[in-house]
């Protein structure tokens, strides 16, 4: 069973746009308490339960958070920190993902243009750090509270990615002003 209901939006968008399969490497932000690792894990095998390609999945939150079998968890570290994507850097040893995921999220304060604002700054926190670590052809999932930032960020993964889409999974709350960018098709790091 999930640690939390958060699962089923990622099952859901995995059903419509099948982005995780067995053998792929994953990098989850904000993924405490950890049902989306657990979905990841389990549709990448990185758990070695059956014969197909074993994948590798990285879970990092601020918070501390249990084990998922299979996963490497970061606990207890700040994913916009340098400290913590150096310690995710060396951990992929010049792999690279295959698919980056954030369902980070900052503390509400409830006033919307400052929750927007805050979100946004770690969606492109996101969006740098998938931008150095991706395998070309690779995907990018990052939720966001919809506002007057949103459009912008959408341009930009527009500039890094073949095709981006807006989801909202059934999943979210009717009020929720929360959607998911799908960016697929990283275009790649051009080298000088
Ligand atoms: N996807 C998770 C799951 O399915 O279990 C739920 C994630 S929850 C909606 C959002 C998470 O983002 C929180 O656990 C929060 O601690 C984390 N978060 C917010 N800011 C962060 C940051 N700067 N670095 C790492 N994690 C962060």
């Amino acid at each position: 069973s999930y640690r939390c209901r958060s699962a089923f939006k990622l099952l859901e968008i995995n059903e419509r746009f099948k982005i995780l399969s067995p053998g792929l490497t994953v990098i989850d932000c904000g993924a405490a308490p950890g049902s989306w690792t657990q979905v990841a894990t389990n549709l990448t095998n990185a758990h070695a339960k059956r014969e197909d390609p074993v994948g590798r999945v990285y879970a990092v939150d601020r918070l501390p958070f249990y084990p998922v079998e299979g996963a490497t968890i970061l606990g207890n570290m700040d994913f916009t920190s340098a400290k913590t994507q150096e310690a995710l850097s060396e951990m992929l040893r010049g792999d690279k993902a295959d698919v980056v995921l954030s369902d980070m999220a900052p503390n509400a304060s409830g006033v919307r243009e400052m929750d927007h604002d805050n979100i946004m700054l770690l969606a492109y926190a996101v969006l740098r750090f998938a931008v150095r670590f991706s395998k070309a052809q690779g995907t990018l999932v990052v939720k966001v509270w919809d506002g007057g930032k949103a459009q912008e960020f959408e341009e930009n993964l527009s500039k890094f990615y073949g095709s981006v889409k807006v989801i909202r999974p059934d999943a979210t709350r009717d009020e929720s002003s929360e959607k998911f960018f799908l960016a697929r098709g990283f275009k790649g790091l051009k080298t000088s």
